[in-house]
């Protein structure tokens, strides 16, 4: 599988093409939460689709090492925890608790390590030391350090490679002590905040005084301590494209003189019923307010992983429904496959329907999605087709699950076949079914009843009755 990712860095589409020595790891960084408030239906598209860029990169045969950060101190945060009156962690913990119970509702792999910033203070200081050895970096009056963007770029290097930047309007020496600043006031950016009243006991030492990092510097620190001063890709929401991308590329490529990420991958914005989403607009939607309406994890997920990663995407309630009814027919055709296949004593060799061929040539071109569903649905028809007809032998139907198995471990929205129906209604089914054998049908009707009253149907297939949702 020759897999093509478009790279911020060439604005093109490009062969995705790690460390060529077999066995080495891929690394992939992704900006993680800062965890100040619950994370919002937008963070959720970008680590929906890293997790899908994982599950690709680990379906196409790579080794992947997975590293996301938890921004756990910076500007936001430390405004919080002043208005909470409680310490650092106990703000930030139950934040970052939230986030991984969330993450593991949508159904995204644990990252191999979710490195804490506060957990990496020496590894910051150290990084910062060897810009200011370098020359590119500089103590301010007050005991901050700034990152200088002249002297960058006077050791040849370029600032402003994901994005065009006018540098030509910069004034030399101004300098921006907040983390987030847009494009047109390029300026000198803080790597060290000296400490003020306002930071109340968020302060370590350094060797220019009590102080915290700058946002941008964390992630240089702890993706090079995890991943090397090289590593492969690097992806998280457009958002982040400037400053703070093009901040970790000039820390990390200012320190070491060498290129630091090969590959950057950015996801596009969401929209939320057609709109910017915003508290006062009533669209402002986080994972636990979908929760508490009804929806599932898995069809938050489902309903993210329909638009391509490049695209602004319309995020709809009405979208969340349609979400419930296409899981269903997914479910339905598999829940067959699952009851022919039981009897089987192995998978036939080939697959009745080429899913994988299709699916595959689909997320090898940009991780086109679009094509990848349709792929999956083409073969839902055509699968339905054949149970229909009873085209399908128990072994061509274990084949089949093998296939949408392999497709469900980059998509992972199917759901567990154990999970699907509670053991005490699969209890009651066969309470009826006994019923039955006794001729007893006063208490089988019984039975249908209560299981109609739960939401669930009995269906009578060849392998015996089923439940199914109603
Ligand atoms: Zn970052």
């Amino acid at each position: 599988m020759v897999l093509k990712l478009f790279n911020t860095l060439t604005r093109s589409v490009q062969e995705f093409a790690p460390s060529a020595i077999p066995g080495l790891t891929t690394g992939m960084y992704c900006c993680g939460p800062t965890v100040y408030d619950y994370a919002h239906i937008g963070n959720w598209r970008t680590f929906v689709f890293a997790d899908l860029v994982r599950r690709t990169l680990e379906f196409a045969g790579l080794n992947v090492r997975h590293v996301m950060n938890i921004t756990d101190v910076e500007d936001k945060i430390i405004r919080r925890v002043q208005e909470n009156g409680q310490t650092l962690r106990e703000f930030t913990g139950r934040f970052e608790a939230a986030f991984f119970d969330d993450l593991k509702a949508l159904n995204c792999l644990l990252p191999h390590q979710t490195p804490r910033a506060t957990e990496h203070i020496p590894e910051i200081v150290a990084l910062i030391e060897r810009l200011v050895a370098r020359g590119i970096a500089y103590p301010a009056g007050d005991g901050s350090v700034y990152f200088s963007i002249a002297k960058y770029r006077g050791c040849g290097c370029c600032y402003g490679q994901l994005l065009k930047l006018n540098l030509e309007e910069l004034r030399v020496g101004e300098r921006v002590a907040t983390d987030e600043y847009d494009k047109e006031s390029v300026a000198d950016f803080a790597l060290w905040k000296a400490r003020v009243p306002g930071d109340g006991a968020v302060f370590w030492p350094s060797p220019w005084g009590e102080g915290r990092p700058g946002w941008h510097i964390e992630c240089s620190a702890m993706s090079m301590k995890a991943l090397g001063e090289t590593f492969d890709l690097h992806l998280g929401g457009e958002d982040l494209k400037f400053p703070h991308h093009e901040d970790e590329i000039a820390q990390s490529e200012g320190a070491t003189g060498q290129p630091f990420v090969k590959h950057w991958l950015h996801g596009a914005h969401l929209l939320v019923e057609g709109r910017k989403m915003s508290k006062s607009l009533g669209n402002f939607f986080t994972l636990r307010d979908l929760l508490a309406k009804g929806f599932t994890g898995r069809e938050v997920r489902y309903l993210l992983l329909t638009a391509h990663y490049r695209e602004t995407f319309n995020f709809t309630l009405d979208g969340l429904a349609g979400a419930k009814s296409a899981l269903a027919r997914i479910d339905e055709c598999v829940g067959k496959l699952r009851a022919l296949a039981a009897p089987a004593a192995a998978p036939a060799a080939t697959a009745p329907a080429g899913l994988l061929t299709g699916f595959a040539a689909a997320l090898a071109n940009d991780l086109n999605i679009s094509a990848a569903w349709a792929a999956v649905f083409e073969w839902v028809r055509d699968t339905n087709k054949r149970l229909a007809e009873n085209a399908l032998t128990p072994e061509a139907a274990a084949a089949a699950l093998a296939e949408w198995e392999r497709v469900d471990a980059v998509l992972g929205v199917g759901a567990k076949p154990d999970l699907a129906i509670p053991p005490d209604l699969m209890a009651l089914l066969a309470a009826r079914q006994a019923a039955r054998q006794a001729r007893d049908f006063k208490r089988s009707d019984a039975i249908r009843d209560e299981l109609k009253a739960k939401g669930w149907t009995i269906e009578d297939t060849p392998g015996g009755p089923k439940l199914k949702k109603i």
